[in-house]
């Protein structure tokens, strides 16, 4: 997770918040709470998302980036921060505690006591089986148009899948690819006969076969394999089949989740449960670093604020006044 060894979390201690994830999400978080003095613990497995690739694309006035370095550059920036502290560790379970806090069990250590949980877990995705594509995932091969679409213009591209989303998915990439060629893992195509028409019409190939292997260096693909013995020409290659968030936190502590399984929040990332919040792609709507960083950001400013009033956690200032209170009373 980072250079310096991580600091040891004192078996007694309490967090005005525990962030759970150190992506983009959990990342703004905590520097959002830290900007707020209060006293905020960081556990992340280390399993971002993008791990896969060198360059993330599209985040402001840092595009492209590699996301290890970005992620890096935010953990030593939040390392400026007193009441920040970070650890490299996975979060097992979420319990409420006596009054209105929370327990949180690491596997590394003693269980610690926090005021407020910010939950910034993001999804795991479900990736083709075809040999060698661990050696171009993040390279030429791809999930997502938007973060990676504008790299495959002009170019060749094959698309994995098989869903009733796949022809918006390959129409999408006609944006800015050269050619399309869909290719089913199955016998045939999902698809309803008009949207196998759009497809045609639009010169999208759709080759019924199953994808057996990737042919080329990393960042350097030439062709996919099918079972039947075709290589396909491809600069690039992108699939769909599906993501599922890490919802196993909030499920613990009774989060409401949205008809596609994402943590409900409102826009300040409130949960259905008191002093829980969750940002970042845990969360319903568009799944990118600078959307992350943005849902985390509402997520640790609310939960910051919404400890005004509450006496100082050991470690942490003084807080200043309640301003509601202050102007009510
Ligand atoms: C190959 C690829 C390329 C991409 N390219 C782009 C791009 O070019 N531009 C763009 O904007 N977006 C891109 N994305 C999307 C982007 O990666 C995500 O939108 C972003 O990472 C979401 O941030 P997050 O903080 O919600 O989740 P993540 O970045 O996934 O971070 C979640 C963190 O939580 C940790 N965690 C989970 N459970 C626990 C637990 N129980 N205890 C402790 N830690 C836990 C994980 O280990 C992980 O480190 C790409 C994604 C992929 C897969």
């Amino acid at each position: 997770m980072s250079a310096s060894p991580p600091p040891a979390v004192a078996p007694d201690a309490i967090f005005d918040a525990v962030v759970v994830g150190g992506g983009p999400g959990g990342l703004s978080a905590a520097l959002w709470l830290a900007r707020y003095r209060r006293k905020a613990l960081l556990v992340d497995a280390g399993e971002h998302r993008n791990r896969w690739t060198e360059q993330a694309h599209g985040y402001l006035g840092s595009d492209p980036v590699d996301p290890a370095e970005l992620l890096g550059r935010a953990r030593s920036q939040l390392g400026r921060y007193d009441t920040a502290a970070c650890v490299q560790d996975s979060v097992t379970a979420i319990r409420r505690s006596a009054g209105d806090g929370f327990t949180v069990e690491l596997t590394g250590g003693t269980p610690v006591a926090a005021r407020r949980i910010v939950l910034a877990t993001g999804v795991r995705d479900e990736f083709p089986a075809v040999e060698g594509f661990f050696d171009h995932y993040g390279a030429s091969v791809f999930h997502c148009p938007s973060c990676d679409g504008y790299e495959a213009r002009d170019r060749r591209v094959v698309v994995l899948g098989w869903g009733a989303q796949i022809t918006g998915f390959a129409l999408e990439l006609l944006d800015w690819a050269a050619t399309v060629t869909v290719v089913t893992d199955r016998e045939s195509l999902a698809a309803a006969p008009a949207d196998r028409r759009s497809l045609l019409d639009r010169g999208v190939e759709v080759v019924e076969d199953r994808p057996a292997g990737l042919i080329g260096a990393r960042g350097a693909l030439e062709a996919l394999e099918v079972a039947g013995g075709a290589r396909l020409p491809c600069d690039m290659a992108f699939f769909t089949i599906d993501h599922a968030p890490l919802t196993g936190l909030a499920e613990q502590l009774g989060c409401r989740l949205g008809p596609e399984g994402f943590v409900e929040v409102d826009d300040c990332g409130r949960t259905s449960v008191e002093g829980v919040y969750a940002a970042g792609d845990l969360t319903p709507g568009l799944q990118l670093v600078q959307v992350a960083a943005a849902k985390g950001a509402s997520a640790g400013t609310a939960c910051a604020t919404s400890l005004r009033g509450a006496p100082a956690v050991p470690g942490a200032p003084e807080p200043g006044p309640d301003v509601g209170a202050a102007i009510d009373g």
